[in-house]
């Protein structure tokens, strides 16, 4: 069975990553500080643990598994905190990045599955994102990843690493078998808060700004599910190991929903009501940021069967009263 390194393999997406990897035939290697990560999400192979900016243990676990291919989730990720705290995000996510890309190209692991984001489009004023829109990150956390790829880029150019990135909107629901689901600490994703006010575990959910030119006032983002998003990494997978050379995709569905319409969307599913107020805008946030492209489908044959927010809602749901969190 070929090893794949999950950097991130003990986290949100990583860990959804590590259970499509198992059940594709591949031996997912978990490699985890677990500063956001959680051991017990770690069920589909071995784990490591060390941190992205340990070259050392990186050369060791390069060496111990020689994995065909890298996924690399291992980021922090909240655009909020970027706009706090800059600089953690340009070491840990693009200094910790160079230190794995560096590691990979030393020990001729040259295939790199990487999870980048809608936000290195930035604020484009409603206009369709496809893969050819103009990069204009206005976060630190998209500036951090879209320099992960301009890295990628130019290892490609130098050492031969061939990438697919993905380039991903916004992620939702858990795993349906109810193995594994999302769980930050802090909680700063819309859906796992709108159910925590909905069941009490907060006092309400604060609205970021009702004055953006939407329809509602809200900020719009494209949803996509968990399990739909780390199929396509395994049609990433493939595409490199086939040889089909460095690419990247968008991976959404197309469809925006406000923040009002995703707590109405929840408050259906659920059958209560979502308690919420409303605040000022969060810094960072994109008015609106819908993904434009066919790429994903047309090219790695992607087809999303759980992206709709009822599933998505309702498999967080499920997760979030399953009791299943990470002590
Ligand atoms: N949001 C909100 N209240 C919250 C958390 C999020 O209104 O407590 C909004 C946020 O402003 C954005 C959307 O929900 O418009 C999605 O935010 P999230 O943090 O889930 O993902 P992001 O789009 O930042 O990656």
């Amino acid at each position: 069975m070929d090893n794949i390194l999950v950097t991130g393999g003990a986290g949100y997406i990583g860990s959804h990553a590590c259970k499509a990897l198992r059940a594709a035939g591949f031996n997912p290697v978990t490699y985890d500080n677990l500063v956001t990560g959680w051991e017990d999400a770690v069920k589909f192979g071995p784990f490591e643990r060390g941190d992205l900016l340990d070259r050392a243990r990186l050369n060791e676990v390069f060496a111990a598994y020689r994995p065909v291919a890298v996924m690399h989730f291992a980021a922090l990720s909240q655009v909020g905190e970027s706009m706090q705290a800059p600089g953690k995000y340009w070491l840990n996510n693009a200094g910790g990045s160079l230190t794995l890309i560096e590691a990979a190209a030393a020990a001729g692991c040259q295939r790199f599955v990487f999870s980048s984001t809608c936000a290195t489009y930035g604020d484009q004023d409603n206009v369709v994102l496809d893969e050819q829109s103009v990069q204009l990150p206005i976060n630190a956390y998209g500036a951090s990843k879209r320099a992960i790829e301009d890295m990628l880029s130019d290892f490609g150019a130098s050492h031969g690493i061939e990438s697919v990135i993905f380039r991903y909107f916004n992620v939702a629901g858990a795993d349906p078998e109810g193995e594994i689901g999302e769980f930050h600490q802090p909680e700063t994703h819309l859906i796992p808060l709108i159910l925590d006010a909905i069941d009490g575990k907060r006092a309400a959910l604060t609205i970021f700004g009702t004055d953006y030119d939407t329809p509602d006032g809200t900020c719009i983002r494209d949803y996509v599910h968990v399990c739909d998003l780390v199929d396509a990494h395994i049609l990433g997978l493939n595409w490199l190991v086939d040889g089909k050379g460095s690419r990247a995709f968008n991976l959404g569905t197309g469809a925006g929903f406000s923040v009002r319409e995703v707590m109405e969307r929840a408050a259906m599913v659920t059958g209560k009501p979502v308690p919420c107020s409303e605040g000022p805008r969060r810094a960072g946030d994109c008015t609106k940021l819908v993904s434009g492209s066919k790429r994903a489908e047309d090219e790695l044959g992607w087809r999303p069967k759980r992206s709709t927010l009822e599933h998505m809602v309702a498999d967080a749901w499920r997760w979030h009263q399953s009791g299943h969190y990470a002590k």
